[in-house]
């Protein structure tokens, strides 16, 4: 069967596709419709027909699914943050993980009853809501010439007016409400995209759920916010406010935060804690944003590394050290890697304020810091003075069972947290090559995941464990955690 443009058919929606749209088939013939849900009969309409494929809209649910759920949101739908409220959180989890499981099996070519079988149930959360600490929210104008914050709708950058974001933290709407009456009573006009004038472009809203410290930072196309003293000292009535700053952008592309910023009032930084660990986080810093979840990922995480005490650990895409001070309360030794530099300045500050003395950080790509340490490990291992045991050099590398202090390049675990592109072929045939024990894969794509299971898969490990974690309830994306072991 073709469709064309316009035409108009009911069809039962029997699977979610990468962005949370509803796929079902009309005579075999491949339908997306947004705003359907699986187990859905829906009438639909067609709206951009391919080859093998059609873009369809939604219509009318003849016979809703018993996934479906009514958004608590009221502008869910226009607003391009949340894709999945009107599915069931149950179903979500469930999509989630068959996501994980699909890909490993259809992209990665594993076996489908051995995925089944060494994959344990997802980790969801109990209140899917008002988990990020962090939100940008874009500031406009509204066809009536009204300030608005918001979020952008889907694919545009039209902004759907809504400063209490079910996905934000409270206090997002007396920070925003401050700083647009503060625009208002100054005149200060919003930024516009098209012509590059106006001055505010963006709020930046961090919050420690831990400590409960927030941070605000304006962002703006200038050096200079009128009466900025004046806003500072509001928000800064705001209980926990604890940093305000102003970030300094005057780009014309679609980069939200620039290079240079200026502290208005407070502390440069808030500090969140992710179990027993304190993290200073900066406007620019790379940290997680559900912090409920994430001591979950980093735990599941340390779960699969399996620890004993005596190992060297690298941890791969470290960002601010997060999983490496995780991880090195139980290792010997812990190896970061991360290409942003500020982000390893952080990462060295998060352990000296806790005191750990056991984790070195490099700058660089992880897949030309790996292989050059590895190279200058296997130099020294090769002129016999690879191995050191408590700070001696050794000189009998050679079958030493001795796991102590060993230099960079040599690795028990290797963790990696790539972003969604997934490892670098370099990086992983390096991986291979320091042959660990072990490998944890912390991922934020299932698709790149599965290829690079497959590759360490092939190169000799066994995938022994995958847990899908959700980070981010009512929206499409997927992360999720993998073991490996050395055969
Ligand atoms: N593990 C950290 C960060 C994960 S996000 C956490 O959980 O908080 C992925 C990180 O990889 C980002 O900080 C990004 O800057 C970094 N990154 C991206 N490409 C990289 C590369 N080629 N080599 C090293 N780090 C990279």
């Amino acid at each position: 069967m073709s469709l064309e443009k316009n035409d108009i058919v009911t069809i039962r929606i029997e699977d979610m596709g990468n962005e949370g749209e509803g796929i079902g088939k009309a005579d075999g013939f491949p339908l997306f419709v947004k705003g359907a849900v699986p187990g859905d009969l829906v009438k639909v309409k067609v709206m951009k027909a391919k080859k093998n494929y059609a873009f369809a809209h939604l219509e009318e649910v003849v016979e809703p699914s018993p996934y479906r759920a009514v958004p608590p949101c009221p502008v869910a739908n226009p607003c391009g943050g949340c894709s999945l409220q009107h599915v069931s959180y149950e179903a979500q989890l469930q999509y989630k993980q068959n996501k994980v499981r699909n890909d490993l099996i259809h992209i990665g070519g594993f076996d489908a009853e051995y995925i089944d079988s060494i994959s344990e149930p997802i980790i969801g959360m109990e209140e899917p809501y008002h988990y990020r600490n962090k939100a940008q929210f874009p500031i406009g104008k509204d066809k009536n010439g009204h300030l608005v914050a918001g979020f952008y709708a889907g694919r545009t950058h039209d902004i759907i007016p809504n400063r209490d974001c079910m996905l934000g933290v409270k206090e997002n709407k007396e920070i925003l409400d401050i700083v647009l009456d503060h625009m208002k009573a100054c005149h200060i006009e919003p930024y516009d995209e098209v012509t590059h004038k106006g001055l505010v472009r963006h709020v930046l809203i961090r919050k420690g759920f831990a400590t409960g410290q927030l941070m605000v930072c304006v962002i703006i196309n200038g050096k200079k916010l009128p009466k900025e003293d004046v806003l500072a000292e509001k928000l800064m009535q705001i209980k926990n406010m604890t940093s305000v700053s102003i970030n300094v952008n005057t780009g014309h592309d679609n980069v939200i935060l620039g290079k240079e910023a200026r502290l208005l009032a407070g502390e440069e930084r808030i500090i969140d804690k992710v179990d027993d660990i304190s993290f200073c986080i900066s406007p620019l810093s790379f940290y997680q944003v559900n912090s409920v979840q994430m001591e979950k990922l980093y735990k599941q995480g340390l779960i699969y590394a399996d620890l004993k005490g005596n190992e060297t650990v690298w941890d791969l895409y470290c960002g601010i050290g997060t999983i490496s001070l995780f991880l090195a309360q139980k290792a010997k030794q812990v190896y970061g890697v991360e290409i942003i530099p500020e982000a390893i300045e952080d990462a060295k500050n998060n352990a000296r304020i806790n005191g750990i003395t056991n984790a070195e950080f490099f700058v660089g790509k992880a897949e030309e810091v790996l292989p050059e340490k590895y190279a200058q490990f296997r130099e020294k291992e090769l002129k016999g003075e690879g191995i050191q045991t408590d700070g001696h050099a050794s000189a009998d590398g050679e079958g030493t069972d001795e796991r102590q202090c060993k230099p960079a390049g040599y690795a028990d675990v290797i963790v990696v947290d790539p972003p969604r592109k997934g490892c670098d072929a370099k990086c992983l045939e390096t991986i291979l090559t320091m042959a660990p024990e072990k490998v944890v894969y912390i991922s934020c794509d299932p698709a790149t995941l599965a290829r690079d299971a497959r590759i360490l898969a092939d190169g000799g490990y066994e995938l022994i464990h995958v847990r899908a974690v959700d980070q981010f309830p009512q929206t499409s994306h997927v992360e999720a955690v993998c073991a490996f072991k050395r055969k």
